[in-house]
């Protein structure tokens, strides 16, 4: 299990450990991601995995954007209440900073009523002070983030989140003692060498039998049956023209970097 959230603190703060590193090595294995890309796609999975844990429904789901005029061109990621996580990112190597103008969107799904929405201008230069800034300004709720993905060659060492979210009802006392991003940022190391749950009972004296434990994972919902169903609705005419010109038809999932490929043996089956 590598997602921990627990109620610290006398239940005033809210706290998520996660150890992200076989999700986000997984991530950039499938897009080919290296260095500065793979760092930057994988804190925000980090972040992703973080927002998909605290959705309230079962059916919830959550994606967030980056859109910049730096080398992060764009970064969509999402995730859903099953804590299943995916996403895909252009990156602009020619670009001199990673963000650059630009905004962080979310789009939070909660399963019943209208999406939230919620976005804000890019501020600095780091993703974490984003990802606190879209929740101070958007959900209006101070939360220390830090992400972390530390690489070993083209291969994920490690990568891991900690978040503490403060309630409502919080005491100055509890807000004056709890930790920075900063601070944050060390106490990651002792996710890495002794895991969620050690650190979790450690670091802030949670109680093991009150953390819940879940798993995490990089996967995608696409399916070819999914794909089938789309191009039965584009209609027969326009699947046999792209057969006729192209030889076949290829949909590309930009999540997990998979082609489906349709050729005119599947047209019958297809359109029966
Ligand atoms: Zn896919």
């Amino acid at each position: 299990m590598n997602v921990l959230r627990t109620l610290i603190y006398g239940g005033e703060v809210s706290l998520t450990i996660a150890d992200t590193t076989k999700l986000v090595n997984e991530g950039i294995t499938r897009h080919g991601l290296k260095g500065e890309a793979a760092i930057a796609f994988g804190k925000t999975l980090a972040m992703l995995t973080y927002m998909s844990a605290s959705l309230k429904e079962r059916a919830g789901e959550i994606s967030l954007a980056f859109r910049t005029e730096g080398k992060l061109l764009n970064l969509c990621a999402s995730g859903n209440a099953d804590l299943f996580i995916r996403g895909y990112i252009d990156w602009n190597e020619s670009a001199k900073t990673l963000l650059g103008e630009g905004s962080l969107t979310v789009v939070r799904d909660d399963g019943y009523n209208r999406p939230f929405v919620g976005t804000c201008a890019m501020t600095g230069s780091e993703l974490d002070k984003n990802f606190e800034e879209y929740y101070r300004i958007s959900e209006q709720l101070p939360t220390n983030i830090a992400t972390t993905v530390i690489m070993d060659g083209d291969a994920v060492a490690f990568s891991g989140i900690i978040v503490l979210q403060p309630l409502p009802f919080a005491s100055v006392q509890t807000l004056e003692k709890l930790k920075s991003g900063e601070e944050l940022e060390k106490v990651l190391k002792s996710v890495q060498t002794f895991g969620v749950l050690e650190t979790a009972k450690t670091e802030f004296s949670a109680l093991e039998n009150e953390c819940i434990l879940r798993e995490a994972k990089y996967q995608c919902n696409c399916s070819r049956e999914y794909l089938t169903s789309v191009l039965v609705s584009l209609g027969k005419a326009q699947f046999s023209q792209i057969i006729q010109e192209e030889g076949e038809v290829r949909v590309h999932c930009h999540y997990c970097n998979t082609d489906y490929v349709f050729t005119k043996s599947d047209e019958g089956i297809l359109f029966p």
